[in-house]
This record gives C-alpha cells, sequence and structure tokens, in this order.
C-alpha cells in the first residue's frame, strides 16, 4: 500500500482508453491560461477546452511571479503561445489571509517560513491589474501580445472579464 494508490489505479484506468492523440506539446489553440491551484477549477472544461489547446500555468492566487514570466516566454517562443489570459477566483484562499498570518501558522508547527514570499491577495482587483501590467510591460513578451484578465466564479462557473 501506498499514499498514491488510489490515482495509480485512477491511471491504469485511463490508459486502457488512452488512444494517442498525435498532439505536439505546442498550443493549439496559442493560449496560455495563468490560473489558481484551487481545486475546483476546471481550466480546459470552464473554457471549452481540451487537452492538447492551451498552457496552463497553476499557482496559489494566479500570481505573475518570476517563475510564470520565465514559463510564459518558453510557451511563447517555444511552444506557439499568442496570448495569456490571468485567472484567479472568487473565495480564493489567498484573499483570506496576509504573508505573516501564514508566517504564524507554519510558526505554530515549528517552521519558519519568513525566507518565503507567499504572494497573498489583499485586494484581488489590485492584484489582477498589477499581474495584468507585468506581462503587458514584461521586455522579454512580444509588445502588443493580447493580454486579459477575468475572474472566475466558482459558483455560477462563469468567468467576469476584467476591466484593466
Ligand atoms: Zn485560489
Amino acid at each position: 500500500m501506498s499514499a498514491f494508490d488510489d490515482v495509480y489505479a485512477g491511471n491504469a484506468k485511463f490508459a486502457k482508453k488512452f488512444g494517442n492523440s498525435g498532439l505536439t506539446g505546442r498550443a493549439a489553440r496559442g493560449l496560455a491560461v495563468v490560473t489558481c491551484m484551487d481545486s475546483r477549477i476546471d481550466p480546459l472544461g470552464l473554457l471549452g477546452l481540451k487537452a492538447g489547446d492551451a498552457k496552463i500555468l497553476r499557482n496559489a492566487g494566479a500570481r505573475v511571479t518570476d517563475d510564470v514570466l520565465r514559463t510564459l516566454v518558453l510557451a511563447v517562443y517555444l511552444l506557439g503561445v499568442e496570448r495569456v489570459l490571468v485567472m484567479p477566483h472568487t473565495d480564493c484562499g489567498m484573499t483570506k489571509v496576509t504573508d505573516s498570518d501564514v508566517h504564524g501558522l507554519t510558526q505554530e508547527r515549528g517552521v519558519d517560513t519568513r525566507s518565503l514570499e507567499f504572494h497573498t491577495v489583499p485586494d484581488q482587483n489590485e492584484a489582477l491589474r498589477h499581474d495584468l501590467l507585468r506581462i503587458r510591460t514584461s521586455p522579454f513578451l512580444p509588445e502588443g501580445m493580447p493580454v486579459a484578465g477575468a475572474i472566475y466564479d466558482v459558483r455560477t462557473g462563469r468567468l467576469a472579464p476584467s476591466l484593466h
């Protein structure tokens, strides 16, 4: 017994029905989506996409971190991405805590996380505005590349496009 038996069993079922799609690693729809790790989000499903269509970049809070920028550069120049959607969501855990809250919580378990930045989100609109700006003004990404933001509502399944 391992802690992963359930997922290996799930994969065995999946692989039985798997037909090689012949897809390459390029994003067939030219899209990259930056979204949160929240387990309620099915990024492909909610956008009407399927495997092969888009690059999906996920982290806590859908933040445009240095590593997201690094990945977008690779996605654009090597893997066919021509547009980027940044997609945070309602009821996000990252909007409910501050970095110092998190440091406090880990401290209670004897762990010092003060060298980590969690990029918590005190104001979701402001964070999204900032993150879109980071992509749009990146010297490493093509000028004028379409970049949009939209907030996904985890209760209704609807996207609210941002005006930023
Ligand atoms: Zn979230």
